[in-house]
């Protein structure tokens, strides 16, 4: 079903909203503004290549640009909540799910869910139209990217797209935090280069090389422990999108890829570029 008329009416009422709140209308007005700079600038952005992981520098870019989104709208929400009254709230907050049930729920819409009246004219703004894509981007075999709900595990391409949207997360994150992102950066250098030495030869023992993978994530785990001091800047870290994304990728199919996902938060800042390389170098599914 076409969501173009849905589109067009829930952005007729932001529209109608802006016009008669000038206090709002400022507010939209400026985050418009920045949020061109800050995509711009995002959309230069080539991940490192420990977060490279299985994709493409395209669609690595593509995550890199959603991540900055969803943090734009997050924050033109919390200081749109201030200027907007409560029915006007209620009445986009049921335009949005209108949206979100005439489309798919799935993986691939979640920008606006937490944003404010006006983030869909904001998106617009921005050269990103339509909300809610009407093909398939994916070869979803999980059902997953169209459901939004996860049966018995997220297929190989949902995996994928997860992680990714993660490890965008996590970049935009560190970004914030220079000398952590440093850290972390020598942790996953070193991780990518022996995990290229290890390659699973057949007369080293399992063990061996899961002990041997591990120390990449033990070495985050130290450094979330002692590096606090590293992370003033944002103390919040990581964000809810991050550990939202972290759950999600605990549910990968993937073996490695799971695991990494499920171990998030003992590893903090730098799990999303260890599932990225688990995602390179993971051929073995759950059955
Ligand atoms: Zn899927």
């Amino acid at each position: 079903m076409s969501i173009a008329p849905w589109f067009d009416a829930a952005a007729e009422f932001e529209r109608a909203l802006l016009e008669r709140n000038a206090p709002l209308a400022e507010l939209h007005r400026q985050a418009q503004l920045d949020g061109a700079a800050r995509l711009r600038a995002a959309g230069s952005l080539r991940a490192p290549s420990p977060w490279q992981g299985t994709t493409s520098v395209s669609g690595m870019r593509q995550a890199i640009v959603e991540a900055e989104v969803y943090a734009l709208l997050r924050e033109y929400a919390a200081q749109a909540a201030a200027a907007t009254d409560g029915a006007d709230s209620a009445r986009w907050t049921a335009l949005v799910d209108e949206g979100l049930t005439r489309s798919r729920r799935g993986l691939l819409v979640d920008e606006v869910r937490d944003s404010a009246a006006g983030a869909l004219l904001l998106r617009d703004s921005w050269g990103l139209r339509p909300v809610v894509p009407n093909a398939p981007v994916i070869d979803c075999a999980c059902g997953y990217a169209e459901s939004g709900v996860i049966a018995k595990g997220l297929c190989i391409e949902c995996g994928e797209l997860v992680v990714r949207r993660w490890s965008a997360e996590e970049l935009r994150l560190l970004a914030l935090v220079p000398e952590y992102r440093a850290r972390v950066e020598e942790i996953l250098s070193t991780e990518a280069r022996q995990k290229k030495q290890i390659g699973v030869p057949s007369d080293t023992p399992i063990s061996d090389v899961a002990s041997k993978r591990a120390r990449g994530g033990r070495a985050l785990g130290r450094l979330r422990r002692s590096g606090r001091r590293l992370l003033v800047a944002g103390r919040d870290l990581p964000s809810e999108r991050w550990k939202q994304l972290a759950a999600l990728t605990a549910k990968a199919l993937q073996i490695q890829v799971g695991a990494e996902g499920r171990r998030a938060g003992r590893r903090g800042l730098g799990a999303a570029g260890l599932a990225a390389l688990a995602v390179k170098s993971d051929d073995a599914i759950h059955g």
